[in-house]
């Protein structure tokens, strides 16, 4: 495909991301486009192969001016996101209502939510089925007719459909404790 060259021009002749400057490409978001090398349009294509160091440029370039390197700047990111330098990145990038509507029309690099399903402690320790938690506060139970006092020990947990939820027996009753106001034993 032709490069356009307005694009060129305002790229610079280089990728928008990384700066290389050999077998570029246009790479089309929403009716814009993005100057790409071959190396970041083929590991945006292919995110099983997508290499995290290469996209530390983005440092650079997320900076960008053009909302939709801003967007596709973001997408990579928060796809890398459990990269702890690729997640602060993340959050100094704010987008705008224009590049924020370019992200939501990028359907390269989905990431399945699977943080918000996780079980966590009041530390934001994870929970799985079987640990021991205790409360880290005195806990009212409904319909049991007991209250179930701070630092009660609860073993072998249970996990339940609500990520916030979770069963446990106390005094000898099964009942649903918040995961907020547990603290987990290790
Ligand atoms: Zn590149």
């Amino acid at each position: 495909m032709d490069i356009s060259p307005k694009l060129a021009q305002r790229a610079n002749n280089q990728c928008e991301l990384c700066a290389q400057t050999e077998s570029l490409s246009e790479f089309s978001i929403s009716d814009q486009a993005v100057l790409l090398c071959e190396i970041c349009c083929n590991q945006i294509n292919t995110p099983e192969s997508l290499e995290p160091n290469h996209f530390r440029c983005l440092s650079n370039s997320m900076w960008s001016e053009f909302p939709e390197v801003q967007a596709l700047s973001w997408k990579i990111l928060n796809f890398l996101k459990e990269q702890s330098w690729a997640s602060s990145l993340k959050e100094q990038l704010y987008l705008d209502d224009l590049a924020q509507s370019m992200v939501d029309e990028l359907s390269v690099l989905e990431v399945e939510e699977t943080n918000q399903s996780t079980t966590k402690d009041s530390n934001g320790a994870t929970l799985n089925e079987g640990d021991s938690v205790t409360l880290i506060k005195d806990l009212v139970v409904k319909g049991a007719g007991f209250t179930a006092k701070r630092g009660t020990l609860v073993k072998n947990i249970r996990l339940t459909n609500n990520p916030l939820h979770i069963e446990g027996k106390v005094n000898g009753s099964q009942i649903v404790l918040v995961s907020n106001f547990l603290k987990k034993v290790t």
